[in-house]
C-alpha cells in the first residue's frame, strides 16, 4: 500500500488530497487559501481527515510553505509517520498545448517545457509549476507526474481544433482551440460506457456537459474528444458562472471606445472572465443556486441569467448532435450539472425533438445514473466527476 497525493495549485491556493493506493481510499483532504495575500478573517487552511474538520486562518507566504504546512499536519494527524510514506504525487496542470497528449512523469525537462507553456495559461501554468517546485524541493524521492487539462482534447481533428485566421496565427503562434477540463470528460465519458455493456465502446456517442462553476461540453466519440466548448482559454463556449462564453470578439475595441473604465483589450478579457456570465446578466450572484431561487421569487435579471445559461448549453448540445450525427447519452456533471434538478430539466426539456426525455421520478435531487426514460432515445445520464482519483490512478500507471 502507498500513499498519493493529488495536487491543484492555483496562484493563491493550493487543493490537495491523498489517498491509500491501489485501494483509491481517500485518507485526508484539505485546501489553502489566499496564499501570498496578508492575513485576513478568511479561514485560509482547510484540513479534513476522517470525520474531522479543521480550519485555521494562518498567513502561509508561499506554495512551498503552504507544502510544509500540510506535510507538517498530515504528520501532526498521524496520518503519516514518516514523509517518505508519500511515493507518488500527480499534479493538475492547466496547459499542456500540443506538446502533451497524456499525463508525463515530471523531470527537469518536462518541468521546465511545463513552465514554457504558461503564455497559453499565464494565470495557471506558473502557479501549476509552483506547486510542482514546492512538492520537488521537500519530497524529491516521491514520483511527479503532471495531469493535464488539455490532454484528453489533443484527439480532436484539425477541423475542430483549427480556427479561420490566416495560417500563421496557428503554425507561428499556437492560437487553436486546446480545450479544458479534459480530465472530467475523460473521467465521465469512460465511466458511461458501463451503462451501454451491449455495445462497443469504440461506437459510442457521448455528449459530456461539465457543468460548475465554469463549464464546457465536449462530444466524445469511440472515447476520444472529438470537439469541446472551451477555446484557446477557458473563456470560449458556454455561459458560465463569471464568463461570458462564446461572443462576437469586435465588441472588444468597441467597449474599450465607449466606456473610460476599459484602457486595453486586457480590461474586458478580464470583464468577461470574472464579471460576466451569471453574476454580469444577474447582477446578484455567480453561484446557480442563487439564481434559482431569484428566479423562484420573480426576479426579473435572475429568470433572464437562467434563461440565456439554459440557452446555451442547448446550442452546444445541438452543435454536437450535429458533430457525433446523433448520440447514445448526454452526461450531466460537476456542481450544477449533478445537482440541479431544474437546470437538467430545462435543458433536456428543451431538447425532446432529439428523442431525449427525462423521467421525474430518477431526475431527483442526489440522483446518479441514467434520469431519462426507458423509452428516451438518448440517454441522460448523472455521472459525478472525480478528477482527482483520475490523477492519483496516472501516478500509479506512472510510477515505475
Ligand atoms: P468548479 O468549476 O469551481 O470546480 P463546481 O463544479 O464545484 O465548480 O461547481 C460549483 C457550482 O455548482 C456552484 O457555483 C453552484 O453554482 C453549483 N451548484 C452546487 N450545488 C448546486 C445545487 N444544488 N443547485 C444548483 N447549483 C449548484
Amino acid at each position: 500500500m502507498t500513499k498519493t497525493l493529488a495536487v491543484n495549485a492555483g496562484s493563491s491556493s493550493l487543493k490537495w488530497q491523498l489517498y491509500d493506493m491501489p485501494e483509491e481510499k481517500v485518507i485526508a483532504k484539505g485546501i489553502f487559501e489566499r496564499i501570498g495575500l496578508p492575513k485576513s478573517d478568511i479561514q485560509n487552511v482547510t484540513f479534513k481527515f476522517g470525520d474531522a474538520k479543521e480550519e485555521s486562518s494562518v498567513e502561509v507566504k508561499d506554495h512551498t510553505q503552504a507544502v510544509q504546512i500540510l506535510l507538517d499536519d498530515l504528520k501532526a494527524h498521524n496520518v503519516l509517520s514518516s514523509f517518505d510514506e508519500i511515493t507518488g504525487i500527480g499534479h493538475r496542470v492547466v496547459a499542456g498545448g500540443e506538446l502533451f497528449k497524456e499525463s508525463a512523469l515530471i523531470d527537469d525537462k518536462v518541468y521546465q517545457q511545463i513552465v514554457d507553456l504558461s503564455s497559453l495559461a499565464p494565470l495557471h501554468n506558473p502557479a501549476n509549476a509552483a506547486g510542482i517546485k514546492a512538492f520537488r524541493d521537500l519530497l524529491p524521492n516521491a514520483t511527479a507526474v503532471a495531469v493535464f487539462d488539455t490532454a484528453f482534447h489533443t484527439t480532436m481533428p484539425e477541423k475542430a481544433y483549427r480556427y479561420p485566421l490566416p495560417t500563421k496565427y496557428y503554425t507561428d503562434y499556437n492560437v487553436r482551440k486546446y480545450g479544458a477540463h479534459g480530465t472530467s470528460h475523460m473521467y465521465v465519458s469512460q465511466e458511461a460506457a458501463q451503462y451501454f455493456p451491449d455495445k462497443d465502446p469504440k461506437d459510442l456517442k457521448l455528449i459530456t456537459a461539465h457543468i460548475g462553476n465554469g463549464a464546457s461540453i465536449t462530444a466524445v466519440k469511440g472515447g476520444q474528444s472529438v470537439d469541446t466548448s472551451m477555446g484557446f482559454t477557458p473563456l470560449a463556449g458556454v455561459m458560465m458562472g463569471t464568463r461570458a462564453g462564446e461572443m462576437d470578439a469586435s465588441v472588444i475595441p468597441y467597449m474599450i471606445a465607449h466606456d473610460p473604465d476599459l484602457k486595453d483589450a486586457q480590461d474586458v478579457i478580464d470583464l468577461m472572465n470574472k464579471q460576466s456570465g451569471l453574476a454580469g446578466i444577474s447582477e446578484k450572484s455567480s453561484d446557480m443556486r442563487d439564481i434559482l431561487s431569484g428566479r423562484e421569487e420573480g426576479d426579473k435579471k435572475s429568470i433572464l441569467a437562467f434563461d440565456m445559461y439554459i440557452d446555451r448549453v442547448q446550442k452546444f448540445i445541438g452543435q454536437y448532435l450535429a458533430v457525433l450525427n446523433g448520440a447514445d447519452a448526454l452526461i450531466f456533471t460537476a456542481g450544477v450539472g449533478e445537482n440541479s434538478v431544474p437546470v437538467r430539466k430545462a435543458i433536456v426539456d428543451g431538447l425532446s425533438w432529439f428523442g431525449m426525455a427525462l423521467d421525474p421520478q430518477k431526475n431527483v435531487f442526489g440522483a446518479t445514473g441514467i434520469i431519462s426514460t426507458d423509452d428516451s432515445r438518448v440517454k441522460v445520464i448523472v455521472i459525478p466527476t472525480d478528477e482527482e482519483l483520475v490523477i492519483a490512478r496516472d501516478v500509479e500507471r506512472l510510477k515505475k
